[in-house]
């Protein structure tokens, strides 16, 4: 990593602890590796974009429904998937040749076959295990979920029948996975335990191909509504050696993490998964998990094309993305650029000085119920403007002894930092066009 990467990720990884966005989790026992507590603002803006995905991908959307399985599976999902098959291997693969190797298997750092340099070594099926009841026996063992998608299929025939969806259609859901990755690292880009957005898309075999290109136009088009910037995202198709054993076409959604090889480090894989999926939880359960297609009278295995995101990495690339440093008017400030929809406090409500705090108060009563926003009277204006813009508020309201006389406050954007003053009265109603329609707004 060159000094400019280690030197942004440390000042990111600070700003996320000063302002209480994520804090190393057990930190006061010396800290647990590579796992992270989100704090007061970090989980809001982490609810925004599960919120903003969940908005997108199921509640305007007539063809796709949600579910919310349970962590602990059934041992015979985890069989059927492959993941318990390959749970104990880490694998190394050579970046040259694409041969794959168990990396207790060869010795040195090179590849065996061409001499390549491999890459960190990785495992598809490092469960964590636990045991379910009393009793500590083999029959008792249990695993929380490396992926959130397996419980969709499982559960395919429960929401057809349920809801009597017709081809093609989706389910989606968000939720924790767990993986005891051999290289856990690079702050909440890679964590044994996160939060994935998955969806799996059931269509027919032959429309499979148009889902595929439809989605990932979709999936690109929500990344730039979080306000990424386009030059910051790409698509990359993988390569036949780098096809996962489920898919027959993928193309990962990538970011420009600093820390990445390459630049690039993926986002979210969207991947045509074939009836790879459908067709090993009928074998391993003996279940009909066929679907009738209505207009030929024949009952077939769906193909699936799945999108699969991560909540952390996104959030990851989003607080990147918004980070800026700059001088304005001779001082140096930090800013997150966050977009409003994201930012996890819309506004904060300062009184210039202490003696205006009661009346003060009064105006945030009239909009704290309307959007999250923040009081706050202490340290000197400045300092307060500035610690709103690096917790990414887009707009501070100023009640100054001027509003004593005139009834108006002032609004101040943070990145343009432009002033307007309004009364008091329209406040609420400014700021709904401003979160509607941006600044200027109206
Ligand atoms: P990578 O190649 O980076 O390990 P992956 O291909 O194993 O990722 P998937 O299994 O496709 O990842 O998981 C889908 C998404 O879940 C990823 O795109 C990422 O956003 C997220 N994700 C996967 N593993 C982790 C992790 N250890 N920490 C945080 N997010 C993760």
């Amino acid at each position: 990593m060159t000094a400019d990467v280690t030197d942004l990720m440390k000042k990111l990884v600070s700003l996320c602890k000063r302002r209480g966005y994520v804090f190393q989790s057990g930190e006061i026992y010396g800290g647990l590796q590579s796992s992270w507590d989100y704090g007061p603002l970090g989980v809001e803006l982490k609810k925004n974009i599960e919120a903003s995905w969940w908005d997108f991908m199921v509640s305007t959307r007539p063809d796709v429904v949600g579910m919310d399985s349970a962590i602990i599976t059934h041992p015979d999902v985890w069989k059927a998937s492959g993941h318990l098959k390959n749970f104990h291997d880490p694998m190394v693969d050579c970046m040259k040749c694409k041969s794959r190797f168990r990396q207790d298997n060869i010795e040195g750092d090179s590849c065996p076959e061409c001499g390549g340099s491999l890459t960190e070594p990785r495992d598809f099926g490092l469960m964590f295990k636990t045991q379910m009841g009393a009793l500590e026996d083999d029959s008792a063992t249990v695993y929380l979920r490396p992926e959130t998608c397996q419980s969709i299929f499982v559960n395919f025939r429960n929401i057809v029948t349920a809801t009597r969806q017709k081809l093609p259609f989706g389910i989606a859901q968000t939720g924790k996975a767990f993986r005891n990755e051999i290289t856990a690292r690079n702050f909440v880009f890679r964590s044994r335990e996160f939060e994935q957005m998955e969806m799996e898309f059931f269509c027919l075999p032959e429309e499979a191909e148009k889902w595929f290109e439809f989605w990932l136009d979709e999936r690109l088009k929500w990344y730039r509504e979080l306000g990424l910037k386009s030059g910051n995202i790409r698509t990359r198709r993988h390569d036949e050696g780098e096809l996962a054993h489920y898919a027959n076409s993928c193309f990962d959604i990538e970011y420009t993490f600093p820390f990445a090889t390459g630049g690039w480090g993926e986002l979210e894989g969207i991947a045509n998964r074939t009836d790879y999926d459908l067709k090993a939880h009928i074998e391993e359960s003996g279940q009909d998990l066929s679907f009738l297609d209505q207009i030929n009278k024949a009952k077939i295995i769906p193909y699936v094309i799945e999108t699969s995101g991560g909540v952390g990495r996104t959030m990851l690339a989003v607080l990147l993305d918004a980070y800026r440093e700059e001088v304005v008017e001779g001082r140096e400030r930090i800013v997150l650029g966050l977009h409003r929809s994201l930012a996890p406090v819309k506004a904060a409500v300062l009184p210039l000085s202490k003696k205006l705090s009661g009346n003060a108060m009064e105006v945030f009563d009239m909009i704290r119920t309307l959007f999250p926003v923040q009081f706050d009277e202490t340290g000197s204006i400045g300092k307060r403007y500035r610690r709103m813009d690096e917790a990414g508020t887009p707009f501070c309201i100023t009640y100054d002894f001027d509003t004593l006389d005139d009834n108006c406050v002032t609004i101040r954007e943070r990145d343009s930092l432009d002033q307007i003053r309004i009364p008091v009265e329209t406040l609420a109603e400014k700021l709904s066009a401003l979160m509607d329609n941006g600044w200027p707004a109206g």
